[in-house]
């Protein structure tokens, strides 16, 4: 199963920000949609960095409620690792335990095309090992 299998399911659509929102912006965007990172964009909506709940756990015990009015660009990751659609699930669950996080946005000729999280694809794992499971105890049974 790839990437796009799961946006096809899940859609297309990131939450995104400028990175001279402020981290106080930022986390009230995270708790609205109920997720754990956002992608950060520039004008032309090239990926520039990465913010999750961890980067402000991060800034908020270093320098306390002071982080809320510094802007995102300050403590979002800019080195981000991306796939594509065609990035299998193998792939993105070891890109995700090397890289020691849990999202990974999805870009396409420069341009962003979705985000599959670490509960996406779990989700979608564990639905593929149950039906492979059904399928032996069919087998089984049949024989
Ligand atoms: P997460 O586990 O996704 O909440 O993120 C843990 C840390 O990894 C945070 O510092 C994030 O900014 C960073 N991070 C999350 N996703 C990525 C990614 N795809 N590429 C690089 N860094 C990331």
């Amino acid at each position: 199963m790839t990437v796009a299998r799961i946006l096809a399911e899940k859609g297309g659509s990131v939450v995104t920000m400028a990175p001279n929102r402020t981290i106080d912006e930022a986390i009230h965007l995270l708790a609205e949609k109920r997720i754990g990172a956002l992608v950060v964009g520039d004008a032309q909506g090239h990926v520039i960095g990465i913010l999750s709940e961890r980067d402000v756990m991060r800034a908020l015990a270093t320098e306390g409620a002071a982080a809320l009015d510094r802007p995102v660009s300050h403590y979002m990751t800019e080195k981000v690792v991306t796939c594509t659609r065609r990035t299998t699930i193998e792939d993105v669950m070891e890109t995700m335990t090397n890289g020691r996080f849990r999202h990974l946005p999805v870009v396409e000729e420069g341009h962003l095309v979705g985000v599959v999280s670490i509960g996406d694809v779990v989700a979608r794992r564990i639905a593929a090992v149950e039906a492979e499971h059904q399928a032996m105890r069919d087998y089984i049974t049949m024989a």
